[in-house]
């Protein structure tokens, strides 16, 4: 359930500091180390699964937890209200995805443009 050597089970797992967003049995979110926009939060789960290309259905209620989820920790992170706000939701996958960190994670970007990115 866990790799020694993956960046975000280490921060799960308290051995990386991080800005803890929330935290439930499911998963774990935190602000990224480097954010693209004013609000720049990651939501990953516990449990180490390298990408969204290992999904199977029993991980249903895992991801639908983390997109129903991502709305409300938007708001409480700053995220300006829908339709003038919003936020955006990014899951880079493979390397040809853009995927940095083989441990799924949803980015939650949001607040005022410009963004740094995206
Ligand atoms: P991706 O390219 O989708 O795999 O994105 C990985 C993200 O993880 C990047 O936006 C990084 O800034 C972020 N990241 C990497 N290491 C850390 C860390 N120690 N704490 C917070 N965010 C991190
Ligand atoms: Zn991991």
């Amino acid at each position: 359930m866990t790799d020694d050597h993956c960046v975000f089970c280490k921060i799960i797992a308290g051995k990386i500091p991080s800005k803890k967003v929330h935290e439930d049995e499911l998963v774990y979110a935190f602000h990224d180390i480097n954010p693209w926009a004013p609000v720049h939060f990651l939501i990953v789960p516990k449990a180490h699964i390298p990408s969204m290309s290992h999904l199977g259905p029993e991980h249903a209620n895992l991801m639908g937890h983390m997109m129903t989820l991502a709305p409300r920790l938007a708001m409480q992170e700053g995220c300006n209200p829908y339709p003038e706000g919003g936020f955006r939701i990014v899951v880079n996958t493979g390397a040809e995805g853009g995927q940095e960190v083989h441990h799924l994670h949803v980015h939650v970007l949001g607040g005022p443009r410009p963004w740094y990115k995206g």
